[in-house]
């Protein structure tokens, strides 16, 4: 395995994300839904971290924090090395130009009274990147750019199909020249058909304008092809994370061995002679986390020790860490 010496644009560690939720007769009684808590990891400039879990694992809540959308309750956020887990709104104004964020349902991420010219001119104009005719001409560039033609900036989000839709909210995102992009389920609302077309085009992007991505996902096989590396989430903590290829094909964490036995295979020999494991029950509340692992209430390799103390992350190969009882000795 050779080493990856490109620099980290992103280093997140011990990131916790708690939201706050008033219970009792009077409301006095305050909860905290530990959404993320105490994760760890670095994205290398140029390359594709994907993240994985079913819904309700803190994915999407890591990426938001991350970006600062949600604020930290603790740990340190990197960005190009700067520490920016506590600067204000004015400080992070330079940083929003240099982060951006795809979202899941592109139509509810487009305002459906604006044209496409206004959509990705409004990015343009907010980060005084250019106007008049060379916002224009940027506008025209940016629609070519990701398949779609310079004459559909006159139309309305509705005109377009769902994959144009999500093209539309990556051009916009494309607007203000990022560095790193979030991609918070950019294909799971869209047809398996166009899924592929999105992949490749989000891959030819990456490779021409050199962007660094977050690809967030609840399905293996999505993140599989994009990712140069992958992480795995299970109930607020990374619980696996490694290169691509060591997660796909030497998975550690009982969870991620869960994840990949339920991803379709292209060879149906193979398909038949795979062990399918079906996770028991729903992922418990983040409110009241089991002690310990989390997964232990849903995981088959349970022992005594794995109720009591809770997993860190364990290199088991070069570069693949695991957080389970199991590599623990
Ligand atoms: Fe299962 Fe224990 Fe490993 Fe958790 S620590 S995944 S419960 S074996």
């Amino acid at each position: 395995m050779t080493m990856d010496k490109r620099q980290n644009l992103i280093e997140v560690q011990g990131l916790k994300k708690y939201f706050t939720k008033k219970s009792g007769l009077l409301g006095n009684k305050v909860q905290y839904i530990k959404a993320v808590d105490d994760v760890t990891f670095h994205i290398k400039k140029g390359e594709t971290l994907g993240l994985v879990g079913e819904s309700g694992c803190g994915k999407s809540t890591t990426g938001r924090t991350l970006i600062k959308l949600y604020e930290p309750t603790g740990g340190k956020l990197l960005f190009d090395g700067e520490d920016i887990t506590n600067y204000s709104e004015k400080q992070m104004l330079p940083f929003r130009k240099r982060m951006q964020m795809v979202f899941q349902d592109p139509y509810a991420s487009l305002n459906s009274r604006m044209t496409i010219n206004d959509i990705i001119g409004e990015a343009i104009e907010t980060h005084h990147i250019a106007s008049g005719k060379e916002k224009d001409e940027r506008i025209h560039f940016l629609l070519e750019k990701v398949g779609l033609m310079r004459d559909h900036a006159s139309r309305y989000p509705h005109e377009f199909s769902g994959g144009q839709r999500q093209r539309i909210g990556i051009a916009r995102a494309l607007a203000v020249e990022p560095e790193f992009i979030i991609c918070d389920e950019p294909i799971s609302a869209l047809d398996v058909s166009i899924q592929a077309q999105v992949i490749n085009m989000l891959e030819d992007l990456q490779n021409d304008m050199g962007l660094t991505y977050l690809f967030i996902a609840h399905d293996l096989s999505m993140v599989k092809h994009i990712s140069n590396r992958i992480g795995v989430m299970y109930l607020g903590n990374l619980v696996e994370i490694g290169s691509s290829d060591e997660v796909n094909n030497h998975p550690a964490h009982p969870y991620t061995e869960a994840l990949l036995s339920a991803v379709p295979l292209p060879d149906p020999n193979i398909a038949r002679e795979r062990k399918r494991i079906v996770l028991q029950g729903d992922v418990p509340s983040p409110l009241n986390p089991p002690s310990g692992c989390r997964f232990r209430t849903r995981c088959t390799k349970c022992m005594d020790i794995c109720s009591e103390v809770t997993p860190t992350l364990k290199e088991i190969a070069p570069g693949h860490q695991v957080a389970c009882h199991l590599y623990s000795k």
